[in-house]
């Protein structure tokens, strides 16, 4: 069994290094492949402001871009879940979370310092938050002690009734391991090598497994030049899709 290609639950739009992913461009290649049903979240939220008022800024502009994606997903009648991107010791506030923009949260364990105090304070607000409200929170993992998904163990077996998505399912014997030991944890393919997808599956986890991209970090990867046209986005939406269904 495959999975749903037309949700995509890992999706991005914003500046990545020096290229900006417009909102509304996004978007629309997203549609233009197929899907309906998509997370989002900004990684303008990875820039590192200088000062509080960058910060404020950053966060007005990131909720501005939300906006947009939001208007032209309507326009397409496509569904887009806004993940609010968290990160420590910068515009933590969580309160917009309980709004009406956003219903989920994106954390990368390597953006922003989460092991302190600070780090450890925002990660329960955030459990908390999602329990309350049935937010799902995309979890990026690697294979790095600090972005391994067992250091979050302890939050998985404190909150049973928030889904936490192992972005990329890095590596496939932990996430195994605690697959078989959390109900509430589900994996993305996003970047999750096809031995790793295939070793998941095969230890019965496949209907855990959920179709995301990462998209457009792959066509960063993958360009020859800085143009970011809708042709462009598309075809590189296209060949992930691809490279996905021809390997698994
Ligand atoms: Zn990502």
């Amino acid at each position: 069994m495959k999975p749903d290609f037309s949700f995509d639950c890992h999706v991005h739009f914003g500046q990545y290094h020096h290229l900006y992913y417009q909102p509304s461009l996004v978007v629309k290649a997203l549609h233009k492949s197929g899907v309906r049903r998509a997370w989002v979240s900004s990684t303008t939220a990875c820039i590192a402001p200088d000062s509080h008022e960058e910060a404020q800024y950053l966060s007005c502009h990131i909720d501005e871009e939300m906006q947009e994606a939001l208007e032209e997903a309507n326009g397409l009648k496509m569904t887009l879940v806004p993940l609010y991107w968290a990160v420590p010791e910068r515009y933590c506030n969580l309160d917009k979370v309980d709004g009406s923009l956003y219903a989920g949260f994106k954390i990368h364990p390597k953006i922003g310092e989460w092991g302190g105090k600070t780090g450890n304070h925002l990660l329960h607000e955030i459990c908390d938050c999602a329990s309350r409200n049935r937010f799902p929170i995309l979890l990026h993992t690697g294979v790095d002690a600090v972005d391994s998904p067992s250091r979050f163990e302890r939050s998985f077996a404190a909150f049973p009734n928030v889904t936490f998505v192992l972005a990329h399912c890095r590596n496939a014997v932990e996430i195994v391991r605690l697959f078989g030991k959390y109900e509430n944890l589900l994996g993305d393919t996003a970047f999750c090598p096809a031995e790793s997808y295939r070793e998941i599956c095969r230890a019965g986890f496949q209907p855990r497994m959920l179709w995301g991209t990462d998209f457009p970090i792959p066509h960063w990867y993958e360009r020859t030049d800085d143009a970011v046209t809708l042709s462009v986005l598309t075809k590189n939406y296209r060949k992930i899709l691809h490279r996905f269904k021809s390997l698994s």
